[in-house]
């Protein structure tokens, strides 16, 4: 994931510009400048002025003369200021410097208005020059397509008060493969125990993918349309055609609340399970259950049902996530995903005025341990992770955290100690509780709130529907999908191209 490093890359290759409205008086600095390609000139009409000049031999390499003043590098935490000048602060004073200090010169306008009446094509030209002349890396979001934040409606930012956070595959990322592969082996071993057929399974997370449903009565794995038809489906380990999908379903509307059939996948947690039970349907179609034919557990024939049930329970999730997260902690870089980027985002947003939010279903332990290891090497020195939110609450049990008052209890000691309280404050560290209770405490409601979260319904469906917060998804799978959409953008531009000359 990543999608919340946009904010801080944009800030970083614009914080020039940041520099030269700091520095009213305009004065430049010795050494005397020297001229740079000259194509800056070209925008402003007057191809004698050098408006962008870099000196050299200073004590900076990346301090440059422009017509606005100084423009220098500035340590990150002093950038503040978006591309347009906008502050992330919530007010628009910058644009007014930006205007009295000359800088909109820069791109040829007569006045900062000129960035609305220009044709956007040479406004972009202008731009990307002056981008180029200040050796400004390529824009963010076309670089680096998967790191990008998309909207399926409107958000502004400047509205939320509040941006929560879950935390295991929202603000740590474990590497897939270790982490549900570990968990893949516990089922295996435990099933083994049990007579199942296991010899030679191997993990194949590329088999299924978040979204998909189980059907544990034909033994599938589907994938519907926004509708709940089923468009595509996998028998076991293997695709299903057209055909087959036509006889199992017809038109039949999958209803996910007929939870003795379907199993949704909401989690890349599902992942093992969904992989162990494809691949036991196999075996159990092959005839390698022993006592598959002849009668399973009970004398029964085993259906794909109980297969299910076996694998469920061979894959108990509170069970297994306790052993698991055992070993993370033990040895986090083994499992750990550790992005500098992330905390430079959150240090952005709490910078930027966000109340912080940190809702887990982890312990306090297991939280802390992780975050400290995750986030406090990527921060300034003396701040550890607890300075970046105004208010953790670990055990949240989401998500009945959503809908339901429950007991408040605060984190008095490193430990883990708890007390209970009735009610929270902001600044405190707290087990259980409610999405109520946060909203009260911060003096924040409803659209106040932005909750960033990786499970689609507990923390997408359910914040939204019971509480009307807004709310972000953490989409890693789509990451391959954007990438390679944005890798197949020449195509579609030829192929526009060739349309365009079709008769
Ligand atoms: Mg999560």
């Amino acid at each position: 994931m990543g999608a919340q490093c946009a904010a801080v890359v944009q800030r970083r290759r614009l914080q020039p510009f940041h520099a030269a409205a700091r520095d009213d008086s305009g004065a430049a600095r010795a050494p005397p400048p020297r001229t740079t390609e000259g194509a800056l000139a070209a925008t402003t009409g007057d191809p004698q002025l050098p408006l962008v000049t870099q000196l050299e031999g200073g004590d900076k390499a990346d301090t440059f003369v422009t017509s606005a003043g100084v423009v220098q590098d500035v340590e990150e935490e002093d950038a503040r200021f978006d591309y347009l000048g906008e502050t992330t602060e919530g007010n628009l004073h910058f644009v007014q410097r930006l205007k009295r200090a000359g800088v909109v010169n820069l791109f040829g306008l007569e006045s900062l208005e000129g960035i609305v009446t220009t044709d956007l094509e040479s406004l972009q030209g202008a731009v990307q020059e002056v981008l180029d002349c200040l050796d400004v890396p390529p824009d963010y979001s076309t670089s680096r397509p998967d790191r990008a934040i998309y909207c399926s409606r409107t958000l502004n930012l400047r509205s939320i008060k509040c941006i929560g956070f879950d935390l295991d595959y929202t603000l740590i990322h474990y590497d897939v493969d270790a982490w549900e592969g570990r968990a893949y082996e516990y089922g295996v071993e435990a099933l083994r125990q049990l007579g199942v057929p296991v010899e030679g399974l191997r993990f194949d997370s590329s088999l299924v993918i978040r979204g998909l449903i189980m059907d544990k009565e034909l033994g599938n794995l589907i994938k519907v349309d926004r509708f709940g038809l089923v468009k595509r489906a996998m028998h076991g380990t293997h695709m299903m055609g057209w055909q087959d999908i036509r006889e199992a379903y017809g038109r039949e509307v999958v209803n996910l609340r007929n939870e003795g059939r379907w199993v949704f996948l909401n989690t890349l947690f599902s992942i093992s399970e969904a992989v162990l039970f494809c691949q036991l349907v196999d075996r159990l179609d092959q005839g390698a259950f022993s006592f598959g034919a002849g009668g399973g557990p009970g004398g029964s024939q085993l259906t794909y049902q109980g297969l299910y049930r076996m694998v469920a329970k061979a894959l108990y999730r509170t069970h297994v996530e306790g052993k698991l997260k055992g070993e993370i902690i033990k040895d986090p870089s083994r499992f750990v995903e550790l992005d500098p980027d992330m905390a430079r985002t959150l240090l952005d947003q709490r910078d930027s005025g966000k109340m912080m939010l940190l809702i887990t279903n982890s312990d306090y332990q297991y939280t802390s341990t992780l975050m400290a290891y995750a986030y406090d090497r990527f921060l300034p020195d003396g701040m550890t992770w607890r300075d970046l939110f105004d208010m953790v609450i670990v055990m949240a049990r989401k998500p009945d955290f959503f809908s339901y008052n429950m007991s408040l209890y605060e984190v008095v000691t490193e430990d883990g100690l708890m007390r209970p309280v009735l009610a929270a404050k902001r600044g405190g560290l707290y087990c259980g509780g409610s999405a109520r209770m946060v909203e009260k405490a911060l003096g924040v409601e409803g659209d106040d709130i932005l909750y960033v979260g990786d499970h689609i319904y507990t923390d997408a469906a359910l914040a939204k529907i019971n509480f009307r917060w807004r709310t972000a998804l953490i989409l890693r799978e789509l990451e391959e999908e954007v990438d390679a959409l944005a890798r197949g953008r020449p195509h579609r531009a030829k192929l526009k191209e060739l349309m365009a000359k079709k008769v």
